[in-house]
């Protein structure tokens, strides 16, 4: 596909390929790259599960060699975690509802490159214990129009600011999350792709007590829809108009993964 472009002077200029576009606009600044992912180390948040659960591992790491005697010319490490360590991707085999669904290696790429809305409601998770509920999102629909089909719903709370210190992040359980009727209603009743949230998981911290337990993973999941966690900078970006690029690693078999999340937009003041 081919579009005809102009330059400065308004004067049609050779077609260009729409990929041609995307990197000239990239190159200009008018089309911008944010990184929304939170940077991985040792001390990267992780949800803590009641003890007599299973526990994932945080992220950690021990050396192979530095230009020294184990490599003199080599510096690596060899790395320890969990699928859901950091900012991180949930396949729909992650929860029992989507069993029968795709894991993380067969999510087709197709789905990994896709259209974001952000949905703002930080003043709203002021209170830690806020939910999402669909008027919130019909709030939004009203103000920049339907939900795209197989669009992110990012969901904004601030919650990242947190995110430098895993007691003040997990905040004794208690953070924002969705509503479990908002969450069905959005899972079973709307093209949306997925949801992604800033906290350390797309439930509320205190979504074991609720009916059903996490009901974002319940229905989503259920819906062979997908989670992305831990997200940064979603402060930066326009309400839609958003492409998204999740990389989780193509772990066969896998629940999940650690991935790099990167949105491209086009810059309001070039
Ligand atoms: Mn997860």
């Amino acid at each position: 596909m081919t579009m005809g472009a102009h330059d400065m002077h308004g004067e049609v200029m050779a077609n260009r390929s729409t990929t041609e576009e995307l990197l000239l606009g990239l190159a200009s600044g008018r089309i911008r790259i944010v990184d929304l992912t939170a940077p991985l180390h040792e001390k990267t948040p992780i949800i803590r599960l009641p003890p007599e659960r299973g526990q994932p591992w945080p992220f950690s790491r021990e050396l192979i060699s530095r230009y020294d005697d184990k490599g003199p010319h080599v510096y690596w490490n060899n790395i320890k975690m969990c699928e859901h360590t950091g900012t991180h991707f949930d396949a729909p085999i992650h929860w029992l509802t989507g069993r029968d669904f795709d894991d993380v290696s067969q999510v087709p790429v197709q789905r990994l490159v896709a259209p974001a809305i952000v949905i703002d409601l930080t003043e709203e998770a002021g209170n830690p214990s806020f939910l999402l509920e669909r008027r919130h999102v019909e709030r939004w629909c009203e103000q920049h129009g339907p939900l795209p089909d197989g669009a992110w719903l990012l969901y904004r709370t601030g919650w990242s600011r947190h995110g430098h210190d895993t007691d003040e992040f997990l905040n004794d359980g208690v953070t924002p999350g969705v509503h479990p009727q908002c969450a069905q209603w959005l899972a079973e009743q709307t093209a949306i792709l997925g949801i992604g949230v800033e906290t350390v998981g797309t439930d509320a911290g205190q979504a074991g007590s609720f009916d059903p337990a996490y009901p974002c993973h319940w229905y989503f999941h259920g819906a062979n829809k997908y989670g992305l966690t831990q997200l940064r900078n979603l402060a930066l970006l326009p309400p839609r108009g958003t492409m998204l690029i999740v990389a989780p690693l193509p772990i066969v078999g896998g629940s999940g993964s650690p991935a790099r999340v990167m949105a491209i937009f086009e810059s309001e003041t070039p």
